[in-house]
């Protein structure tokens, strides 16, 4: 295993305890964890909701440890045939988690295909075809399934429904993240004073993953510029470096902000328009850009497309 990826699965807590942040979701899952450990009942099925980078995958893991159970990892994507998840839901046992990451992204196949799976554990499957063909019943384990998902907004009614946990997840504050950075400095080995782990935490855009990604960067900076120790004034230098400024803003967002402000002059403009001046997939600017401009008050959506506001427009304005 490469050292990038060993480093990165040893920084995503375990249990519970360690899993910064997020108080009301945990208050929530540990509940029910318990309650099901008490009844001797399986976990009900789970929807985590939240931006990318934010733990879903990471509680997820966390819940099925807390369980003492397996867990299969999954994509909406990578389902693409009703074979593939018959393949998945036949390997499981009893008790198991499946993990289905991006859920809002399955076929309407797969997930028609699903919901007798979660509701009754059988899968229908169709042998022959035309008039010839009929349906054979499987029975399978009983599992939880965990659904994680960026979009909720975007999963069917009849699949939301089938959820009886549903946890939604939000960005992290200022000192929840600085927690997530001491933590892993501690478990990289690296030298961090606090307020340098503040100054991270703040231009983290409320996600772990980020301030987990910078905290990397900026030790890169301080092993050349200062012993690999890291101060405020080498954090904050290191984050100049990296062309994130104090209010978190990269390139992207900039270019982002210049394209609406200069190009466009601050007239409404649509998803696509921006994401082909960016060269940028939709995905990206309405998943990764949007919400932190949104967030921190340099845009705005209307039912004509994307305005800058006037904090937008004095900082960027040529
Ligand atoms: P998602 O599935 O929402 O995209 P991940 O579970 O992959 O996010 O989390 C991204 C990274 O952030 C993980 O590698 C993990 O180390 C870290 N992380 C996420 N949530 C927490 C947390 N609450 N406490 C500590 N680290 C966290």
């Amino acid at each position: 295993m490469d050292k990038e990826i060993f480093v990165d699965a040893s920084l995503r807590p375990r249990f519970l305890k360690d899993y910064i942040g997020q108080d009301k979701v945990k208050q929530q899952i540990k509940l029910f964890i318990e309650a099901s450990k008490r009844k001797g009942e399986l976990l009900d099925h789970v929807l985590i909701s939240g931006p990318p980078g934010l733990g879903k995958t990471t509680l997820a893991q966390i819940i099925a440890n807390e369980l003492g159970k397996n867990i299969i990892f999954t994509s909406g994507p990578v389902l693409e045939k009703k074979g593939d998840l018959a393949g998945i839901l036949s390997s499981l046992e009893e008790g198991d988690i499946l993990f289905i990451d991006e859920i809002h992204r399955l076929n309407s196949s797969i997930e028609e295909a699903l919901y007798p799976a979660i509701e009754e554990f059988r899968l229908d499957i169709i042998i022959g075809k035309g008039s010839s063909s009929r349906t054979v019943s499987i029975s399978l384990p009983k599992f939880t399934l965990i659904g994680a998902t960026t979009r909720a907004g975007m999963l069917t009614s009849p699949l939301l429904s089938r959820f009886g946990i549903v946890l939604n997840m939000d960005y992290y504050d200022e000192d929840s993240l600085k927690q997530i950075i001491k933590r892993s400095a501690v478990i990289m080995g690296i030298e961090i004073s606090d307020d340098a782990a503040y100054e991270i935490a703040k231009r983290s855009r409320g996600t772990p993953r980020n301030a987990n990604r910078l905290l990397k960067r900026v030790h890169d900076y301080a092993v050349i510029h200062s012993n690999g120790i890291v101060d405020r004034d080498t954090a904050v230098n290191a984050l100049t470096f990296l062309g994130i400024d104090e209010d978190g803003l990269d390139e992207k967002d900039r270019s982002y902000l210049d394209v609406l402000v200069n190009r466009f002059g601050c007239r409404p403009v649509g998803l696509s328009t921006i994401s082909s001046a960016l060269s940028e997939s939709r995905n990206t600017v309405e998943e990764l850009i949007e919400p932190y401009l949104l967030r921190k008050g340099y845009i705005q959506k209307t039912h004509k497309g994307r305005i800058p506001t006037e904090k937008a427009i004095k900082k960027f304005e040529k």
